[in-house]
């Protein structure tokens, strides 16, 4: 990495005095402007997939209110999109921005586009709407997305003229991976038309897989969640002779939430993650270690993240979704069928109990924490924005909130390092053994 892939594209110079101190008054002392030359240094070893960091002397700049804007907040028109899967803590972060925007800059046109990137597009026919305090005022207390989201890919062209009709000029966008690139390509036919939209992004992934993101919001929450349902299955799995608590979580690429999870719960006897590779059969195989655990314990607990054992499926069994994501094999019932082969064949009365609560965790509003952090990220992604900084997103990485270009944050995918300190305490906590066969 060079020191000019952290720099942030700018749609050009601020000029305006920026209207904080007029709203909130100058008091002695409080600083209320971060400097355009104030860094953070980046530290590689914080990050998982450290050979992509190198050298170490790349910095990246501090978000936070600057003290001269690009933007003329009374003429100034703002959109925001949700799009791809759901996740704890977005109408918190919707509501964050629109406050921001409203009470801090005095930005009143806010609008909320429908459905992620189909509601540009107008054969789609979603509503456009107005997004007022009063309107956002309960929606951090409810789960789901108040916006809606979607996956599917749209025309850049026809989002882009969208904007212009709209008379955009700047645009919010929620998501993960495959809508950072989305904005990625929305900013290079910005850029191709010449228009002065500004874009900007903030990482939303349950399965905190994005690069140079310490967490993501909503990661606490799910965690929380997932440790409820891990209670759940060590209660069933107690609760009867030879009992098998089977719990799938999140996590299509990166273990994160699988394991973060077992050790919020230490009562987990297998973690399987996507990566870390695993066999069943064999004398090392998870089937001859659960064999073992419930021979001598009676009860185990199994938790498997959704990416994990997929050199299991082929790719032609699999397919890909809207989005052209490839499709994962469900490894989850996958397990639960040959564990219980298993124990049939060695005359062995099992109880296994299977919960999927993948769908229940994404939608529940977001815990405190990460309604802190949502405002946190939305008040950052606003003070940025409105300098005319664009094709960016705002981050917490390494304990401070920065502004991180798009295009770094997916050359590459975060991942649960199997060397590293985080798998070390899970292999600890859980005792589980190196499962595959020489
Ligand atoms: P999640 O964390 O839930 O996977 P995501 O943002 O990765 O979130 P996707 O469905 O992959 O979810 O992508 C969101 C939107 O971005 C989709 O409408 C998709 O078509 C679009 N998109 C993805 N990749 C690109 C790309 N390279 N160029 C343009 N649009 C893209
Ligand atoms: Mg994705």
């Amino acid at each position: 990495m060079k020191p000019e892939d952290t720099k942030i594209q700018s749609l050009g110079p601020a000029k305006i005095q920026n209207p904080i101190i007029t709203r909130q008054g100058d008091s002695p002392g409080f600083r209320h402007f971060i400097d355009n030359n104030e860094f953070v240094r980046v530290n590689p070893f914080v990050m998982d997939t450290a050979d992509s960091c190198e050298p170490r002397e790349v910095t990246f700049e501090l978000a936070g209110p600057r003290s001269k804007i690009y933007f003329d907040p009374t003429k100034l028109k703002a959109a925001i999109v949700t799009c791809g899967g759901m996740c704890p803590g977005i109408n918190s972060l919707v509501r964050s921005i629109v406050l921001q925007l409203h009470h801090i800059y005095g930005v009143t046109n806010v609008v909320g586009i429908k459905f992620g990137l189909q509601g540009f597009i107008p054969k789609f026919g979603h509503d456009i709407v107005e997004l007022t305090p009063t309107l956002v005022e309960g929606i951090h207390g409810r789960g789901g997305s108040y916006l809606g989201m979607s996956r599917g890919s749209q025309s850049m062209e026809e989002i882009v003229d969208s904007l212009e009709r709209l008379n955009l000029g700047l645009l919010f966008m929620i998501g993960g991976d495959g809508t950072l690139r989305a904005s990625r390509a929305i900013v290079e036919e910005i850029t191709k038309r010449g228009l002065k939209t500004g874009v900007v992004s903030i990482p939303k992934t349950i399965d905190n897989d994005i690069c140079f993101v310490s967490k993501t919001f909503g990661f606490q929450t799910a965690v929380e969640e997932a440790a409820q349902a891990i209670l759940g299955a060590h209660n069933e799995a107690t609760g009867a002779p030879n009992g098998v608590g089977l719990v799938k979580l999140m996590g299509r690429m990166s273990g994160f939430v699988a394991a973060h999870a077992t050790l919020a719960l230490t009562e987990v006897n297998f973690c399987l993650i996507p990566e870390v590779e695993f066999d069943l059969e064999g004398e090392r195989g998870l089937l001859k270690h659960l064999e073992d655990r419930i021979r001598d314990r009676g009860h185990a607990v199994v938790v498997v993240a959704e990416g994990a054992g997929q050199n299991i499926f082929t790719e032609e069994d699999l397919g890909r979704d809207a989005s052209g994501n490839l499709r994962l094999g469900d490894i989850g019932t996958y397990l639960k069928k040959r564990i219980n082969q298993h124990f049939e064949g060695k005359n062995i009365e099992l109880n296994l109990k299977y919960i999927d609560p993948s769908y229940l965790i994404r939608s529940v509003p977001c815990n405190s924490n990460d309604r802190i952090y949502t405002g946190f990220l939305g008040h950052a992604a606003v003070h940025a924005a409105l300098t005319g900084k664009t094709g960016m997103m705002v981050s917490q990485w390494d304990n401070h909130f920065v502004h991180v270009p798009v295009e770094l944050a997916i050359k590459n995918r975060k991942k649960v390092d199997p060397e590293g300190s985080l798998w070390r305490s899970v292999r600890e906590a859980t005792g589980q053994p190196h499962m595959v066969n020489e």
